[in-house]
């Protein structure tokens, strides 16, 4: 699988998480709409951490400030910004820990 086709799969994913969170919102209050919401809060977990493993494939960082890790943001593709704590990344970082060796 390619990456192009990795991350439009990733896409439409999440679209079905969309869906599914949709069609439970008009599923009646009670017990089986309570099982389903914990199935989806499962689903969306384990969709996140597939979605953060398939970023650093395509390149991104990510910030493990958060679990499941958030994916950063770069408008250079050198420095990245957490957009939900705004933790940062940088060329800078490596280096002055690569200094540590
Ligand atoms: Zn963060």
């Amino acid at each position: 699988m390619d990456l192009d086709s990795l991350g439009k799969g990733i896409g439409l994913f999440g679209s079905a998480i969309a869906a599914i969170k949709q069609l439970i919102s008009l599923m009646p209050d009670n017990s089986k709409k309570e099982e389903a919401i914990e199935y989806l809060k499962r689903a969306e977990r384990e969709f996140k951490i597939a979605e953060s493993e398939s970023a650093t494939d395509l390149g991104y960082e990510i910030c493990r400030q958060h679990f499941p890790p958030i994916i950063m943001l770069s408008k250079d593709d050198k420095h990245w910004e957490c957009p939900e704590c705004h933790n940062t990344k940088s060329p800078e970082d490596y280096s002055s820990l690569l200094g540590l060796f």
